[in-house]
Formats: structure tokens, sequence, C-alpha cells
């Protein structure tokens, strides 16, 4: 027997048409890429937005065509997010930071069709438009008066222009709630960067779980600053929830720096914000550097890699704001875990708390996990035995966008490339990385292009990358050589050869050169080996 209940599609558009209805006064404050402060409301992003999707028609851009952006935290990015997924395309937020050649290779396979870029971005739009072969319009996020006379890109449109003038009424189509809402490129993947495409049904529920109070717990009395940017995993969901809820938002735009963003939380009277550790690095810095406090902070979401103890201990300790150490993925849409206390932890001893913070926190309803041997075993949940973290839920990826090759779930479950454990009390602490990638600042470094590159050079005749540790990017890459016989090879010639090759910040830090890299039984390089090897190497100062 079938219940009797309605059966309404969970959608994207009920998000902005409920922010509007129930909280149109609430604020979007954004700080514009020309550094003045920029003033919304729920109420003009929910028009805008329904300007965005006739500026679409207009255009006739297809249902399920893919809509890129390359912008930051904004009001206009904002716009976009609910314009184009509510009028059933696909927002594709690109990463800019991501070399050129790397942004053509996504755009191309994306097969975007608009690109829409904040004038920051400007010369990397120059020097890919020519090799975008699927874009058909170019919008530069900018008043008509800021549109370069010059750029050379055919038909560039500032936004305003191509949207302002549109009916701000629009009838949202009733979509089926599995069509595909945003996609997102992950590079934390071995081979050619792969899309997590969401759909308007992940989009919804997993808005609903970051909402919930064993969560971010958020509410109609927040005021949330992502500094997350919203090319990364739709800034973790938060413009989703935050319309879910009504609560106000304040974007950074370009300006990430410590005393930005300490200006901004101050004056808008931020109660939450959420980033990545090397961004919360520098804002204590700022901090500490000039005897200063939160007045308004109350709680900050750190994920995308470990959060140090340092990190929780001075946020908790010196400043009263309480950390939630978030664990998640691209592919997750992107949160699996989080870490907040039960209620028996509640008179523990303060050290014994700091222990539980540490680590990345309990499953979210909607997410299993299971940590497994290679034999696929699972493991026990004591703390002590590690395996490979497993994970399904309705925001977790089925496969990827175009996906090659099998499925890569196993069983019905998503591997994440991350080993963990699990204690008695359901909270799970990464313990190690499977995958051969590494993670600097937030950002993905595959360490098979800094190989592939080193081992272009003629007198290369191995090459193994490695992150190391690093006190402000968490990790850093260095690449260790082994040159051809005969030949030698200095640092800086192998550093140099990256030049133009791999965006600035993926270049390895060093170069180290030994006599051979382990090769394990199947031919492949032991890195853990290496590892050892180099457990005296320190990074160049
Ligand atoms: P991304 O898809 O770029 O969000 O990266 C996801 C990966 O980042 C995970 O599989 C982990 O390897 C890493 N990661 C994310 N959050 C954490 C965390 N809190 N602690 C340790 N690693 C993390």
């Amino acid at each position: 027997m079938l219940g009797l209940m309605q059966k309404q599609a969970l959608s994207v558009s009920s998000l902005i048409d409920f922010a509007e209805t129930h909280h149109g006064d609430v604020e979007i404050v954004s700080r514009r890429i020309e550094g003045d402060i920029h003033r919304s409301t729920w109420a003009q992003i929910a028009s805008r937005s329904r300007q965005v999707a006739n500026a679409l028609d207009q255009w006739k851009i297809g249902q399920g065509a893919r809509v890129a952006t390359l912008a930051w935290n904004g009001y206009r990015h904002l716009e976009l997010y609910f314009g184009v997924s509510s009028s059933g395309r696909v927002i594709h937020t690109l990463n800019p930071r991501l070399h050129p050649d790397q942004i053509v290779w996504i755009a191309n396979h994306a097969e975007d069709e608009v690109m829409c870029f904040d004038m920051t971005f400007l010369p990397i739009a120059k020097q890919i438009h020519a090799r975008c072969t699927t874009v058909k319009h170019w919008v530069a996020l900018c008043d008509a008066d800021q549109l370069p006379a010059d750029s050379g890109i055919p038909g560039l449109i500032s936004y305003e222009n191509w949207v302002s003038q549109q009916a701000t009424s629009y009838v949202w189509p009733q979509l089926d709630e599995n069509t595909a809402s945003c996609m997102c490129y992950t590079s934390g993947t071995t081979g050619n960067p792969k899309a997590a495409l969401y759909s308007h049904r992940s989009t919804v529920l997993h808005a609903y779980a970051c909402a919930l109070p064993d969560v971010m717990c958020l509410s109609a009395r927040d005021t949330i600053l992502p500094v997350v940017p919203m090319f990364h995993v739709s800034a973790w969901g938060i413009p989703y929830s935050a319309a879910m809820v009504g609560a106000k938002l304040v974007f950074p735009g370009a300006a990430l720096d410590g005393k930005s963003i300490y200006e901004l939380l101050e004056t808008e009277k931020v109660t939450l914000a959420a980033g990545v550790p090397t961004v919360w690095q520098m804002l204590l810095g700022h901090l500490g550097a000039n005897g200063l406090r939160f007045n308004h902070l109350k709680r900050t979401v750190i994920g995308g890699s470990a959060c140090p103890p340092a990190m929780i201990h001075a946020f908790n300790d010196q400043y009263g704001v309480e950390v939630l150490h978030a664990w998640g993925m691209t592919e997750l849409s992107p949160l699996g875990t989080l870490c907040t206390l039960k209620n028996k932890h509640l008179d523990l001893p303060e050290d014994e708390k700091m222990k539980i913070r540490l680590k990345q926190g309990r499953a979210i309803f909607g997410i299993d996990f299971k940590i497994v041997d290679d034999h696929g075993k699972e493991q026990a949940h004591d703390g002590k035995a590690y395996g490979d973290l497993l994970v399904k839920g309705p925001w977790v990826i089925q496969e990827y966008f175009k996906q090659e090759g099998p499925s890569p779930l196993v069983d019905g479950w998503f591997p994440t490339g991350d080993v963990a454990t699990v204690d008695a009390d359901g909270y799970m602490q990464i313990t190690d990385r499977s995958k051969d990638v590494i993670k600097s600042g937030g950002e993905w470094i595959s360490s098979i292009d800094v190989e592939n590159i080193a081992m272009a050079h003629p007198d290369v005749l191995m090459a193994a990358c490695i992150g190391m540790p690093h006190p402000k990017w968490d990790e850093r890459p260095i690449v260790v050589v082994v040159a051809k016989p005969g030949k030698t090879l200095v640092r800086e010639e192998v550093l140099k050869f990256y030049d133009g090759k791999i965006a600035k910040w993926q270049i390895p830090d060093d170069a180290v050169f030994v006599e051979a890299i382990p090769i394990g039984a199947t031919g492949k390089m032991l890195k853990t080996k290496l590892r050892e090897m180099l457990s005296a190497y320190q990074l160049p100062a």
C-alpha cells in the first residue's frame, strides 16, 4: 500500500522561492572585487535569478545545458546558482586556481555552453576562449560600463547588460527531482579530473542535513560567511542551506586575507564561518598580531584538510569560538561527517573533549560509512583498527559524469580513498590517504601530473612526487628524481622545467635526488618506503 502524501519533487527552485517568501528582507552582503560592499536581499536574489532564467531562455540554452562560472563568492554567483538550476540547466562551477589548460579540458569535457567569469579572471578567459569549443556565450560578471572594449572575446557581454533588462517573473519548470542541478569537477582522483553531477534531490537533502543542530546548526538567527569558495563543492552547500533556513549570507569576494575576513566578520556580525585550515591560519595570525577578539563569531566549520590541534585550541580556548571539524568530498556534495560532542561527553575534562574534537566526526543521518581491510572485511569500531573508508547515501555519487570504465562503487559503496578508524561511539578519524594526490591549502595537486612532467625531462630516468607536511599549506609536493646514467641534474633546472606546464602553486617546492626509487612487486613505486627514506627531510624554508 502506498502512502497518501503529496508527491512534491525536491527542487532548488523551492529553496529560493522559500527564502524570498519567508525571509525576503534578509541581507546578502558581498565584498565586490572592486573592494566596495554590495547589499542585496533574498528577495532581490530571487528576482534576479528569475531574470537569469529569462536571459538563458532568450539565448535558447536548453534543459540540462551546462552554464559555467569562474567566479568568487558573491551575489551574482548566487543569482546564477538559483537561476541556472531552477530553470532546468546545470550550474558548473569551475576552479579558477587550475592551470588554464586544465580549465579548457574541463570546460570541453563538461560541454559548457555559457561561461560567466569575474573580471579578476579576464586574463584566464582571454587565454582560453578560443579553445573552449562548446562555449557559445561569454559573460563578464560586471556592470555594462566595466566591460573592456578590447577583450578579444567575441560577443562578450556584461552580466548586468544581459540580465537586468529581463522580466523579473518566471514560472519555474516542474522538474523530476533527480534532474541534474549542479556540477563540480574534482582533481582528487587519479587520472583526469572527474565530475560529480548533483541532482535537485541530492542538493535539497544535503541542505537539510547541513542545517541540522549536530551538523552546522543553521537558523534564521545566523549570519554565515562561507570563505570556502562557491567553486569548491558549492561552498559546502551553504548557499542552499542558508536559503532553506533564511540566514543572512556574507560573501568575501576575492579578499581572503586575515584582515579583510576579520573586518567582514565584525562589521556584518557573522555568527558562523566556514573554510579550510589555511584560511583560518591567516585569520588567527591577524588576530594575534593585532591583539583582536571576535565579538560575534560563535562557530567555525573547518574541513577540507585535517584541522591542526593548535587551531582548535586557539579558537576554543583563546577566542571562545566552537570549532566544528568536518570531513567530506566533492563526491559527497560534500558533507560526510562533522564532529560535535554527545551528551555523555559534556562533563569530560577538557583534554578528553579535545581528543574527540580532533576526529573528523560522526556520520550525519543519510550517510552510512564503514571501514574495510584489503579483502573488503569490515574492521572493528574500536578506534584502533583502520581500513579503507567507504560511504553511501542519497548525496553520494553513483558514478562520475561521462563515467569511463566500471562504476567507482564497490558493492554499492563509494570508496573514498581515505583510510580511517572509527571508535565505539562512531567517531571517524582519518589516519591516511590511499589515493595518489596531495592537498595543499585545500586544493588538489595530482602527483601523477607532477611525475609525468618530470619524466618528460630528457635527463630524468624516474620521478616520484610525494607530499610533505607544511605548517601553512598542510602539505606541499616535492619531486624525488633519479637522473639518467651519466647525467647530472640540479634542483633549479628540474623546478624550472615545470614553468608554464602546471599552475604555479602546483609546482613542487623542492627536487630531491636519489640513486633509486623503491619499487614493489607489481612494479608500482612504493611511496610509503620513499617517505621512510626521506623521514629526516625538511622542506626548504
Ligand atoms: P575534495 O573533494 O576536494 O573536497 O577533497 C576531499 C578529500 O579531502 C577527502 O577525501 C580527504 O582526503 C580530504 N579531507 C577533507 N576533509 C578532511 C578532514 N577534515 N581531515 C582530513 N582530510 C580531509
